[in-house]
């Protein structure tokens, strides 16, 4: 096993990181900047690093800076979480040069995945089904293009091939529009990303967002863990999450899980990752392909029971995966509420001292979070300050035990969006299930 890990991340994932090292005799190293040194896990950790002013550029992502860290405290191996550099194929590479274990897939998986062009290409070559579009970048002919759009059939979207953050796209109701939109999009796409490559795809009117969990080994090993259904979504931001998605049947859950195993496979892939899709008519379509632990990760493993972040351990040690895919056990049902310091109303964050702090309990309940009382919430950060994960015999089981927690939980001294949640799971229409991308913004008068 490693013997020793830096965890180059903050927040819950951070003591998500450090509890599985734990579980398994690693040692940790927190790396953290001057705005976090009374972060649970940077308390909690055997060594601490701090690696600059709250900046995150100055910090969290300051290469130099981590790997330096790794260096003096003789860690092995770096985690990178989700968010900051866990989808930095550059830093990925630079971890390995010099001579730590990055613990997530190679760079080079990264880097292909990171290209949307180029991973739906190797999607399609997998046999994973993507959206009807451009099979490939939009060149600069403007007659090609009005084709390639009428033979989609309107409406489109135009997405830039590295975008990201649900930047860099621009939907086209009518071929009048479409040479500018190009340009547009074009333009941004070079500005935000220094890469002008867009392509062209169905706009899909009322999609549900779909993921599959996947885990590969060093060893040709590959599995997937599965769906999760993480349609109710607020400006892209996902705020809810459940696995199984309702309405999703077996055949339909082994066959595309096995498409994306068939993928990680194809790409040599490693460590956790999604495959994202849009779910339209019975239809999978692919979108993009996260190359990380994912926030919602706990409600796949509530009804798997296995430990993703664990795996991406022993996997970075050289281990085979701890589970073949005839093993994998889908059982009852999980939700996962996001809880962020912020006006439940307006949405506008509102970081400051906890003042109290009680977390829910009981059977089936389960709190991935950094907080406590007296606890300051940093400005400089994501706002999401814990995740309320629930687990039940089937989904109204589920349901029942979140309202349970919503009512039991004090976060007090700040606002949080808790009476947000406490709304939504009074929704009948989330009751029911099945909700599309744009209902969570419809319902509250968004759009
Ligand atoms: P990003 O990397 O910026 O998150 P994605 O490709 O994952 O970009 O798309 C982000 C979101 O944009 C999707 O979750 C969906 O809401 C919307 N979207 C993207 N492509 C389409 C499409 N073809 N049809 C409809 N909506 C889309």
């Amino acid at each position: 096993m490693l013997d020793k890990v830096v965890i180059a991340n903050r927040g819950e994932i951070a003591l998500r990181v450090q509890r599985a090292c734990r579980e398994l005799g690693i040692k940790t190293v927190a790396v953290h900047s001057t705005a976090d040194n009374n972060l649970k896990h940077v308390l909690l950790a055997d060594e601490t690093v701090c690696i600059g002013p709250p900046q995150s550029i100055n910090s969290y992502l300051d290469m130099p800076s981590i790997i330096a860290a790794a260096e003096v405290t003789d860690a092995v191996g770096i985690h990178p979480g989700y968010g900051f550099l866990s989808e930095n194929a550059d830093f990925a590479e630079r971890v390995e040069s010099s001579g730590f274990v990055f613990i997530g897939p190679p760079a080079s998986a990264i880097r292909l995945m990171g290209d949307k062009v180029s991973a739906i290409r190797s999607m399609k070559a997998a046999g994973v089904p993507c959206v009807p579009g451009s099979d490939g970048p939009l060149g600069e002919d403007p007659d090609e293009n009005i084709r390639i759009a009428r033979s989609i059939g309107y409406p489109i979207i135009i997405k830039a091939s590295g975008g990201g953050g649900g930047r860099g796209m621009r939907v086209v109701h009518v071929e009048a529009s479409l040479l500018a939109a190009i340009t547009v999009t074009k333009a941004e796409a070079r500005a935000a990303f220094n890469n002008d490559v867009v392509y062209m795809e169905k706009f899909l009117g009322k999609p549900r967002h779909i993921e599959f969990q996947v885990m590969a080994d060093n060893h040709g090993n590959a599995i997937h863990l599965g769906e999760r259904d993480c349609s109710m979504q607020r400006r892209h931001q996902k705020v809810v999450e459940e696995a199984p998605a309702p309405g999703i049947t077996d055949e339909q859950r082994n066959r595309i899980g096995a498409r994306c195993v068939r993928a990680c496979l194809d790409i040599g892939y490693r460590s956790a990752g999604t495959f994202e899709f849009l779910y339209e008519n019975n239809e999978f379509y692919f979108i993009e392909m996260n190359t990380r632990v994912q926030v919602e990760h706990p409600v796949t493993e509530m009804i798997t029971g296995v430990d993703i972040v664990r795996e991406q351990l022993r996997i970075a040690a050289g281990e085979t995966l701890s589970i073949t895919q005839d093993q994998v056990r889908f059982q009852g049902h999980a939700v996962e509420c996001r809880i962020n310091a912020e006006d439940p109303k307006t949405f506008m964050p509102c970081p400051g001292l906890i003042t109290l702090w009680h977390a829910p309990g009981g059977p089936g309940v389960r709190v991935d979070s950094h907080i406590y009382s007296g606890y300051k919430v940093p400005p400089y950060y994501d706002s999401m300050i814990g995740k309320v994960i629930t687990h039940g015999s089937d989904r109204d089981a589920a349901l029942a035990r979140m309202r349970n927690a919503l009512t039991e939980i004090v976060i007090e001294g700040i606002k949080t969006n808790v009476p947000l949640h406490q709304e939504i799971f009074q929704h009948s229409a989330f009751q029911h299930g099945g909700t599309d991308i744009h209902y969570l913004e419809k319902r509250l008068g968004l759009v």
